[in-house]
Formats: structure tokens, C-alpha cells, sequence
């Protein structure tokens, strides 16, 4: 029996495996996160292993004929290798790049960064997990000083007042954090969601509040306008604890809530009504998820809310404060150790010379060796293929052709490409198009770290063996850094990985250097900054001061600007995409386990819209934007706004819709709204 964590999302749930050669899900109630909760993808994560498409061999791509072939791995690695040093030579470091997941381990994507940084010299490397935090990082980052997704364990949910979900399906997306809501309600407290959608988790919320998709940036401003109004603001807290507030006081004075509704299509006297829930209440606490920050506004969305826990006082007190519901398993580790384009092994900027001596002195290389800053996510595809972008792509844990935004455009950007190496164990969407695909070890075939959404670094361990043939990304990367003829050691072996990456972080904002794999077993993990071994780690973070250098939180003045593209009389609706219980992100895994329902896309219409276009529920509706169209079922729904369709992003089809605009802040593209039009 094995002690080990969920393949799947942020919440990491605990859970015990059984069975050698095929895995059994058994609970794990000790493990205090989930307590023994899985949601219907956890309890059938072992039909990962089930199907019959697993890669056991490497495939490489005869271009004439376009077909992949078995090769040994010996063959593909030479032939990445030699392509990839041709590249170099002829074109320079930057023409490879590399593009990684929030789903890999703490230890893949630190070895991946290096690999980039110092193998292959390149700045253009970034990964998926851009798309899924990146705002709100960026504006904790800016507000806070630090980004930690959660700066308290989850369970502390349960000791609120008020509890303000802004763009979070929880219930759906991961079902055992929704016990707290429903602990929360039972001491008495209120749980608030505001999103588009009347959602499950909306269902067992006190209030629910449902703005137009793109406009909740203007709902925090109406919120903070009427805390102000009413002399509800902590003013004490205030002058105490944070910089910033005369000049963001000042920037809500023109948001009354009839503008507000005008903006957000949220009653008047809801607005009113939600500021006053806040007001007064001893514990607030305000968390927002993907609905908020996937957004061209999504940063400053952020700040808006961030400023309205500021204005109440919350942030740094118990039970209260301010959070991020990270969405993928490993979105907040992933980015603290290298895979970012901008940043280090730490959370340290690449950027900053003394963040490049420590690291590069850990690797063992001149820090001037290192490459400066790459592409952001988005940016790095668009330029694929192009005369000033890279020729060739290696891509680990990510399924690009469908989870980029303006996917067609993205695919026919990989087919420009030279040379696309694609490390999978499935032949994903993207694996498909590659001219070398690496067949690799997964979950509970290999041991690992992640870092949950509360910042606990927990442990996946291996329980069952590989299938013959198959390799872990860690030895792709060492393979292909020794080929190349790298400086440093790139071990195969994740402990002595994760011991290293401990030493690069050392000093930084995301600090390991204390935690082991020995005490994460003892500890149920251990919460980042861990600096040294007799440290115990840092559950609640911003007790006494925020991490900038004066200990004050920022209040920063943001406005309203609304979504890239507003509906017109061509795209008359708002289109936005989103997750259904019974899968997981690309669907890469999650639609190859024959115990959950592979329904395929759908599209989510009010039925006053369904019966203006003709509308028919399980009939074909066409959604069509300026980037694309995809036709899907109707679902017949009057749980979303009548002037909104949603679309699932699971499948193929839903981003090749979805805006490309970018946060100017975090690079985030808007997945979360665009306009679109739609017939039957
Ligand atoms: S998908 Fe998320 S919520 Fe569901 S069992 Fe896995 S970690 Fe838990």
C-alpha cells in the first residue's frame, strides 16, 4: 500500500494505492487536506492505466510519408539531440525552445528550466501554468510582495464570516474543498459566489451574484465605492498595514451601483446588498479562481478584490484574508522553480544578478552563461516557426492544440515547426502533429513533489512499475543534456533532484531548503518558505508583515476597461469556456478512463436565446467567433445569463474560439470571455 496524491488538480488530494501491476484507489483519511474525500476523477485515476493507446516505444515521423515510427530510445535521443545542436549552431541558442505543464512535478520542471537555461542556453521557455494563475500571481506579486495561491491552509475557509468565491466553480472542480463551504454555513457563515453561471457551486451558496462575463473588476470598484460610502473601512488596518489607500479611495468615488449595474448587469441593490454582508464582519475572506483571471483584465481584476480584503482588513488575520484557488495539480510549484520565462529556481527573477549568481552557482556554470528573459506562453507559440521565433519545440505535460488559446492558429504555428519533440504517455492532440514522440512515466509510475494550492509540498510516490520502454522526463532531460554536452549534472534520480532544486532555492521568495522527502512523509507536507531543516514550514503567511521590503501591503488604483472583444451586431453574445466534473484540463487523461463519461462538448444556451435562434436542447448549435467555429450539442439551460453561452474546454473545438488578447501584466490570454454568434 502507497500513500500518494490525486493525478489531477490543485487540491492534491491524499490517497492510498494497492495492486502492483494495476492500482487500486483506496482512501487515506489522515491525510488532513481531503480527509479521505476523492471527487469521481480521483476515485478512477487507476483507469489511467487501463487503456489500450499507452506509447511504450518512441515514434519518430518520417515527413515524407508523414508517418510516426518505432524507434529505440537510443535512436530518438541521438536523432532530438543532433537536430537540436544543428539548430543551435546555425541559428542560435533561441531557435529551441521549450514549453513545460503545471502538472509536472517540483522536480521536472526545475530540471526542465535547467535544461533550457543551461543545456540548450535558450530564454524561450515557458508553460501552461501561464494560463492558469498567472494573473493572480501577478497581482499578489504586486500587492503583497509574494504569490503563494493560498496564504493559509484551505480548512481555515471553514473559520470565516463571509466567504467571496469571484470566478470559482469549487463544487465542480474540486468537490472535497466544498465541505468547507458547507462546514462554514453550518457554524453560520455565508458563502458568496459571483459568476455567469448559476453553478453547483453557486447552488449552495447564500448569495449568488451573476455579472456579465468580464465585468467583475467593476464589481469589486461598486463594492469598495459603497465601503467607503459607508464608512465601513478599517481605517485602522489601513494606516497600519498598507501603502496606497488615499489614491485608490479616490479612484472608486465615481463607482455608484447604478453604474455599476450598467457595466456588470448586477441589480443596484445587489451590489448594495453584497457590500453590505462585507462590511463589519470580522472575517472575510475573498478568493478568486479562473473565472475572474483569465482575462485580458485579469491582473487588475485581481487588484480590485485584493483592495477591497485591504479596505476590511483581512489580509494577514486569521480566518480571513485574500486567496487564489490555483486549478492545475502542480500550477503553483511549477512556476516557482524555473519552467517561467522570466523567473528562477526560488520564485527568484531572472532578471536580478544576484538571484543568477546563486542559481547559476548551484548548477555550476558562469552566471553570465545564463539567458536573460523569454517569451510568455502565448507568445512563444504565436512565434513559432517564424523568421525571428525557434524552429523546433520540446513540449512535457502539456496537450497545446487544445488548451492554447486561438488553437488553430497555435497548430498550424507547431506544423511550421522544424522539429517537434513531444514527451507524452499518450498520443495526445499534440503528440500527434510531433516528428518525435517520448513515451514517459506518469503519477504513480514515478515519485515526485507538488505543491498543492495551499502551498503544501506533498509527496507523490511511485506504487506500481512502468510498462518496459517507457522513461520519466528526468532521464529524457538528462539523456538529451549529455548528448548536448552539457555543463552540470542532471540526475535521474528525483530525491537528489529535489535535494538540489532545495539548494537553488535556498534564500529565495519560495524557499525549500528545509523540507525533505523524510519530513514531507512525517508531515502530511510541509508549507513553503521551509528554509532550513529545523524550520516548521509556513501554514499562514503575512501574520505580522507582507513579504515587501516595508512590510506593507499595496493598494493599487485599477480601472475598468472591460473584455478585448465586446459583442456586436455580427457576435451579439458572450462566449466563455470553463470545466465539467468528469474531466481534467485537455482531457488528455481524463478522457481515456472509461469510468468517467466522455460526453464531448456541448454548448450551455439560456433558453430565451435558444428559442430566439431556434434552439433545439441536444440539437447542433454552431458558435462562431472571429477566430473559429465549432458545432456541438445545445444544452438548454436557465442557469446561465440569456446573453451568454458557455463551452467546455475539455475537447477540441472550444479554443479554437477563445481571444488571444493578453493580460499587459501577466500574459494571460482571455479564455474567459469573447463575442461570439451562434445559430442552430
Ligand atoms: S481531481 Fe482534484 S478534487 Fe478530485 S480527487 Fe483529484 S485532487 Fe481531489
Amino acid at each position: 500500500m502507497t500513500d500518494t496524491h490525486c493525478p489531477y488538480c490543485s487540491l492534491q488530494c491524499g490517497m492510498r494505492l494497492t495492486g502492483r501491476r494495476t492500482p487500486q484507489v483506496e482512501e487515506w483519511p489522515e491525510f488532513p487536506v481531503n480527509s479521505g474525500a476523492l471527487c469521481r476523477k480521483g476515485w478512477s485515476a487507476a483507469g489511467l492505466y487501463g487503456g489500450r493507446e499507452r506509447l511504450t516505444t518512441p515514434l519518430v515521423r518520417d515527413r515524407a510519408t508523414g508517418e510516426l515510427s518505432p524507434v529505440s530510445w537510443e535512436e530518438a535521443l541521438d536523432l532530438v539531440a543532433g537536430r537540436l545542436a544543428a539548430l543551435r549552431a546555425e541559428r542560435g541558442a533561441d531557435s529551441v525552445a521549450v514549453f513545460g505543464g503545471g502538472g509536472l512535478t517540483n522536480e521536472k520542471a526545475y530540471q526542465l528550466g535547467k535544461l533550457a537555461r543551461v543545456a540548450l542556453g535558450t530564454s524561450q521557455i515557458d508553460y501552461n501554468g501561464r494560463w492558469c494563475m498567472s494573473s493572480a500571481a501577478s497581482a499578489g506579486m504586486r500587492a503583497f510582495g509574494l504569490d503563494r495561491g493560498l496564504p493559509f491552509p484551505l480548512a481555515d475557509v471553514e473559520q470565516a464570516d463571509v466567504v467571496v468565491l469571484v470566478g470559482s466553480n469549487l463544487a465542480e472542480t474540486m468537490p472535497p474543498a466544498a465541505r468547507h463551504l458547507d462546514a462554514l454555513r453550518a457554524r453560520g457563515g455565508q458563502v458568496v459566489v459571483i459568476d455567469p453561471r448559476r453553478t453547483p457551486t453557486a447552488d449552495r451558496a447564500d448569495v449568488f451574484v451573476q455579472p456579465v462575463p468580464g465585468s467583475d473588476l467593476a464589481l469589486a470598484l461598486g463594492v469598495l465605492h459603497l465601503l467607503v460610502a459607508g464608512g465601513t473601512v478599517d481605517e485602522e488596518y489601513v494606516a497600519a498595514r498598507t501603502t496606497g489607500w488615499a489614491e485608490v479611495r479616490e479612484s472608486v468615488t465615481g463607482w455608484w451601483p447604478e453604474r455599476v449595474e450598467r457595466v456588470t448587469g448586477v441589480p443596484a441593490d445587489e451590489v448594495r446588498a453584497l457590500a453590505e454582508l462585507l462590511a463589519g464582519k470580522p472575517r472575510v475572506m475573498v478568493l478568486t479562481a479562473r473565472g475572474a483571471e483569465q482575462h485580458s483584465t485579469g491582473s487588475d481584476t485581481v487588484l480590485a478584490w485584493i483592495n477591497v480584503a485591504l479596505a476590511l482588513g483581512m489580509p494577514g488575520t486569521p480566518g480571513a484574508g485574500y486567496g487564489c484557488l490555483t486549478g492545475q495539480g502542480n500550477g503553483q510549484g511549477g512556476r516557482e522553480h524555473g519552467q517561467k520565462a522570466d523567473q528562477l529556481p526560488g520564485y527568484r527573477m531572472i532578471d536580478d544578478p544576484a538571484a543568477r549568481a546563486h542559481v547559476a552557482g548551484v548548477w555550476g556554470v558562469d552566471p553570465d552563461s545564463l539567458p536573460g528573459k523569454g517569451r510568455s506562453a502565448y507568445e512563444l507559440l504565436d512565434a513559432l516557426g517564424q523568421p525571428d521565433g525557434p524552429s523546433a519545440l520540446l513540449v512535457f505535460g502539456s496537450n497545446i492544440v487544445v488548451s492554447a488559446p486561438r488553437a488553430t492558429h497555435v497548430t498550424q504555428r507547431l506544423e511550421s515547426l522544424d522539429l517537434l519533440v513531444v514527451a507524452d504517455m499518450v498520443l495526445s492532440e499534440t503528440a500527434a502533429l510531433a516528428d518525435v514522440v517520448l513515451p514517459v512515466t506518469q503519477w504513480a509510475e514515478e515519485t515526485g513533489t507538488m505543491t498543492n494550492l495551499e502551498g503544501r509540498v506533498i509527496l507523490r510516490q511511485r506504487a506500481i512499475s512502468p510498462p518496459a520502454g517507457v522513461r520519466s522526463d528526468l532521464d529524457v532531460i538528462a539523456g538529451l543534456a549529455s548528448r548536448l554536452g552539457s555543463p552540470g549534472v542532471f540526475s535521474t534520480d528525483p530525491e537528489a533532484v529535489f535535494e538540489e532544486l532545495g539548494r537553488a532555492s535556498a534564500g529565495g521568495k519560495a524557499d525549500y531548503a528545509g523540507i525533505t522527502y523524510d519530513r514531507i512523509r512525517d508531515e502530511h507536507g510541509v508549507f513553503w518558505p521551509c528554509p532550513e531543516p529545523g524550520h516548521p514550514g509556513t501554514p499562514r503567511m503575512f501574520l505580522d508583515a507582507f513579504a515587501h521590503p516595508d512590510g506593507r501591503a499595496r493598494f493599487l488604483a485599477v480601472d475598468h476597461r472591460g473584455p478585448a472583444e465586446v459583442p456586436d451586431a455580427d457576435y451579439p453574445v458572450h462566449l466563455t469556456t470553463g470545466r465539467v466534473l468528469a474531466q481534467y484540463q485537455s482531457g488528455a487523461q481524463t478522457r481515456r478512463v472509461r469510468d468517467l463519461p466522455d460526453t464531448g462538448p456541448f454548448v450551455e444556451i439560456h433558453p430565451m436565446l435558444a428559442g430566439r435562434i431556434g434552439a433545439v436542447d441536444g440539437e447542433p448549435v454552431t458558435v462562431a467567433t472571429r477566430r473559429g467555429t465549432m458545432t456541438a450539442p445545445a444544452h438548454v439551460v436557465a442557469t446561465i445569463r440569456p446573453d451568454t453561452v458557455f463551452v467546455p474546454f475539455h475537447w477540441v473545438g472550444a479554443n479554437r474560439l477563445t481571444n488571444d488578447a493578453l493580460d499587459p501584466a501577466s500574459r494571460m490570454p482571455e479564455f474567459k470571455v469573447c463575442a461570439a454568434a451562434v445559430s442552430a
